[in-house]
């Protein structure tokens, strides 16, 4: 079997991967709304997992708002129905009958959850309201669809949230930047916070902060994204509140979104050349047994090949015993595929040693596990998968931004250079390096560098790079 090098073709790669481990099949007739096949929808549900048990821990609630949102709610932020216009779905006809009012598809439900808001925050005791969901959104793509990374069903998560002042929504933002930490560290993603440009922020919202990551073709994929609406969304929509002193003010509002961009992420960032490698935390199956057979042993070697399997199961592992009627090699390749964190063999020698063989998915060391110590070496060897993985991605990020000091400098893959903040200025360095202009470091001050289109001295350091 010839297989595609992710470091020669990482786009042909990418989806060669999402085929052959089965993730998703995109041959729904509908170009960009692919279905979510059984294994790929377990990694997506681990992710919400862990989506919600963060979201639940900082005291959001879970909410579930319809899909069809009226074109009277939609229109009424300017700035954002300029941004979605034209990529939103219409409802146009019920039945036979054309409607009066035409429904969109949410493209995120800002509109579709602040006319609810506004009947939900009376009085400053309803503040904050901090709710989430996880729904499918849609938009009209024009650009070449990707399985994950760029599709027209979206399967999405997105937190609102309602407070008394600019300061206390600010302190969400803040907490967001914690709960976005904890969840990336499980799925052992990099990625950059920028500040985005005035003209790429969200549309409608004070400031957007994007959360990048890198791929290894060079290219920047934006995974999520928080923002600062002020009271942008509250005076249209009227969520306003009584003071303590019976004063009327408008809320001031944030929100938080990540999509199943995160699982194109995963496999971008951690796949090889023989398939997904998938973080311990992420991964359908943590750990898969294989029997070694012998001529005449195979039933014993295949009874402590289950007995291993239980013991890890017990302890709260995902685990498979894999007894196919195959060549254990024809099992290795399978399981690389789909790119289970680790495998152990179990064959006549190890039983007769009191071990088990090991072989890591990530870097393909091999050893043994005493099996009088099965629970915790196995746990203790999962956890430092995931930190090896975190920390050979975090080096492998910070390695793709390159420093340039002038417009003449050859554009590499991700460009950090100083940059005066203005527009004019922005868009030389986007048309000159033929990139785009991500942001600034949300929060990181300090380095001072001269503009290198316009020469003034500048705090803010520009990011740019070509986007997938
Ligand atoms: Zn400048």
């Amino acid at each position: 079997m010839i297989h595609i090098q992710k470091e020669e073709n990482f786009s042909d790669w990418y989806n060669d991967i999402v085929e052959r481990a089965q993730l998703s099949d995109k041959r729904y007739p509908i170009k960009g709304m692919n279905v979510w096949t059984a294994y790929g929808w377990k990694v997506m549900r681990q992710i919400d997992s862990y989506i919600r048990e963060e979201l639940d821990r900082t005291g959001h609630d879970e909410v579930s708002f319809p899909l069809l949102i009226p074109e009277t709610e939609f229109q009424k932020e300017k700035e954002h129905i300029k941004g979605f216009d034209s990529e939103v779905y219409w409802v146009t006809h019920a039945g036979a009958n054309e409607l009066d009012v035409r429904l969109v598809l949410r493209p995120t439900s800002e509109t579709a959850m602040y006319p609810m808001f506004a009947l939900w925050v009376r009085s400053h005791s309803d503040l904050p309201l901090k709710v989430y969901q996880l729904v499918n959104t849609f938009r009209y793509e024009t650009k070449q669809t990707r399985s994950f990374i760029r599709v027209r069903e979206i399967h999405f998560f997105e937190s609102h949230t309602c407070h008394v002042d600019e300061e206390d929504a600010q302190r969400q933002v803040e907490e967001d930047f914690v709960i976005l930490d904890r969840i990336m560290r499980k799925l052992c993603l990099p990625y950059s916070l920028l500040r985005r440009t005035e003209w790429d922020k969200f549309p409608g919202a004070h400031y957007t902060v994007g959360i990048d990551t890198s791929m290894p073709n060079g290219r920047s994929l934006q995974i999520g994204s928080i923002h600062h609406y002020l009271t942008n969304f509250s005076k249209p929509y009227e969520i306003s509140y009584e003071t303590e002193d019976g004063g009327r003010e408008f809320a001031h509002q944030t929100t938080f979104g990540m999509s199943e961009r995160l699982v194109g992420a995963v496999i971008g960032v951690h796949g090889d050349d023989k398939g997904l490698v998938l973080p311990p935390d992420v991964a359908p199956l943590q750990v898969v047994i294989i029997p070694i057979p012998m001529k005449g042993k195979a039933e014993v070697v295949q009874k402590a090949a289950e007995d291993i399997g239980a013991r890890l199961q017990s302890c709260g592992l995902r685990v498979k015993v894999d007894d196919r009627d195959e060549r254990p090699g024809s099992k290795f390749f399978d399981w690389e595929i789909r790119g289970v964190p680790l495998r152990l063999e179990l064959g006549m020698r190890d039983m007769e040693g009191g071990v088990v063989t090991y072989a890591r998915r990530d870097n393909g060391e091999k050893g043994t596990i005493p099996l009088e110590d099965l629970e915790k070496g196995t746990v203790s060897m999962l956890e430092k998968i995931s930190e090896d993985m975190n920390a050979k991605a975090w080096e492998k990020h910070r390695g793709s931004v390159a420093d340039v000091e002038s417009l003449d400098d050859p554009p590499a893959k991700t460009l950090r250079f100083g940059w005066c903040g203005e527009e004019v200025c922005g868009q030389t360095i986007e048309e000159k390096f033929g990139l785009t202009l991500l942001g600034t470091p949300y929060g990181k001050d300090g380095e001072r560098r001269s503009c290198i289109v316009c020469g003034a001295e500048s705090e803010k350091l520009g990011h740019a790079a070509r986007s997938m």
